[in-house]
């Protein structure tokens, strides 16, 4: 039975009822429904807390979520209890363009933040695919990548402080507001990507820069995705680090036929999306060099925007691939392996293989610039099949034989659990949980995710 949260917050903050707890029972990695006993949105430090207070007396494990856009289950309450919810907590409380920082509750949607930084000259660089829907919270628990990660880094490297509480409700703060800081441990580098395993993040110190004053981008189509992998390290060489290299494969291009404002030709077998930022007078001369280093690799077609609206355009067609992928089977599995990237085309031709041989259609894109690759597992069924079953396993089976690591960007969650000793040594799994015990002794916070048991 789970505390009186209604007498403590008001029943308007707490979600009992069946129909309405569906929302918090799921999340975007498909994989089921897990209803907890209730729901309380937080909208402050002191109400997490309160809540983390009354779960630790009541013994009822507690699971943080913030707008469950998730693609490994992070958010999905699988030992029931509560799930507290961050969706509420949404102020952006100052934007510093002195200091460079801005201090954010956890709800905060990305996109918001990005909107407002913009709107001061400011410029915050991560860029999940699904910024529109996911919050702040969300992505310094899974330390989110995008496509801009390949020039400017992931969430990690954004996160200069963090507010948090722990099991039972203490508070305390970890990091800094200046842009360096060594004092004691890195609490916040271990805070950062624990997937809501270790304490509830209730107000984050975000680093900014200033906004790049020019942005260009082209698409290039080539025959195949060998070509194309080709393509990326020439475009490397080049000097300019992109601040973007996406690649699209061929079964992904087949099902966006179509559906794009960019018309598909026939016999593009990959794309590449290439964008690089800076001083005006720099950024257009070297994305040609990009465009020329395209074509000589082989690509049949180069697509240069000449202006905004054209950017967008272009960038349309990889926003286009997940929802249209989605829509395009009963359930939807994305894998979020990378490899180094010399082993790209490698790595596709075993996708390819691997599908050949369980019959588990699949399509990849992804940020080829840092060799991760999103391999969505297309099913006809809701059920996973033993079919199912093996191309995953091989996928990441491959994934390691190539030298890559099991998950980039979405965490671990449930879905990777199974796979964590496949890559990582008893030594360090025993460590990680000596780890989660330091934070989280009774193993109340998000229990059931990342480290499986001995
Ligand atoms: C269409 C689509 C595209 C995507 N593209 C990308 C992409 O490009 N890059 C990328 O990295 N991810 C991507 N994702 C995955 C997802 O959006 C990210 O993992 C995101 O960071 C999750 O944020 P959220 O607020 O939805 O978190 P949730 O799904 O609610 O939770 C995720 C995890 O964070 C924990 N958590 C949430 N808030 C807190 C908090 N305040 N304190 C402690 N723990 C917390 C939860 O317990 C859970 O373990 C995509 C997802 C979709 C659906």
């Amino acid at each position: 039975m789970t505390p009186d949260f209604e007498r403590e917050l008001g029943a308007s903050r707490v979600v009992r009822d069946s129909s309405r707890l569906e929302r918090f029972s799921v999340d975007e990695s498909g994989l089921g429904r897990f209803p907890p006993e209730c729901a309380v949105l937080c909208e402050s430090r002191d109400e997490v807390e309160l809540v983390l207070r009354l779960c630790q007396e009541h013994r009822i494990p507690v699971t943080p979520r913030g707008a469950g856009s998730g693609m490994t289950g992070g958010a999905l309450p699988v030992r029931g209890g509560v799930v507290l919810s961050t969706e509420k907590m949404t102020r952006i409380k100052e934007i510093n363009s002195d200091d460079l920082f801005a201090v954010v509750e956890p709800g905060v949607l990305t996109g918001d933040l990005q909107t407002a930084v913009e709107a001061a000259g400011l410029f915050y660089p991560p860029d999940p695919a699904s910024l529109a829907i996911c919050s702040l919270g969300g992505n310094v628990a899974e330390n989110a990548g995008g496509p801009r990660a390949f020039k400017y880094g992931v969430t990690r490297e954004y996160v200069l402080g963090l507010n948090f509480s722990l099991a039972g409700g203490e508070s305390m703060f970890a990091g800094c507001r200046t842009p360096k800081g060594v004092t004691g441990y890195d609490v916040v580098g271990a805070l950062v990507g624990s997937e809501g395993t270790f304490a509830v993040v209730t107000e984050m110190i975000l680093k900014l820069l200033p906004a790049p004053p020019a942005v260009a981008t082209l698409l290039a189509v080539f025959p195949d995705a060998r070509i194309a992998g080709q393509a990326v390290s020439k475009v490397i060489q080049l000097g300019s680090r992109p601040r973007a290299l996406e690649l699209l494969d061929r079964a992904t291009i087949e099902h966006l036929r179509g559906r794009t404002p960019y018309r598909l030709p026939e016999n593009a077998g990959a794309l590449l999306i290439v964008e690089i930022d800076g001083e005006p007078e720099g950024v257009g001369p070297a994305i040609e060099r990009a465009g020329q280093a395209c074509e000589k690799s082989g690509a049949v077609e180069v697509v240069l925007a000449q202006n905004e609206s054209e950017r967008r355009r272009l960038w349309e067609t990889r926003r286009l691939a997940n929802p249209t992928l989605k829509a395009a089977c009963r359930r939807k599995i994305a894998e979020d392996i990378v490899v180094p990237r010399s082993q790209i085309a490698a790595m596709l031709d075993r996708v390819d293989q691997i599908s050949a041989e369980t019959k588990v259609a699949c399509a990849t894109y992804g940020h080829a610039g840092d060799g991760n690759l999103h391999i969505n597992l297309m099913l006809d069924d809701e059920q996973l099949t033993p079919q199912v079953d093996q191309a995953m396993d091989s996928i990441m089976r491959a994934t390691l034989d190539l030298g890559g690591t099991l998950a980039g960007e979405h965490g671990t969650g449930l879905l990777k659990m199974k796979y964590l000793p496949w890559e990582q040594s008893p030594p360090l799994l025993r460590l990680q949980r000596k780890l989660k015990k330091v934070f989280d002794p009774e193993d109340l916070l998000n229990p059931g995710k990342i480290i499986p048991n001995d």
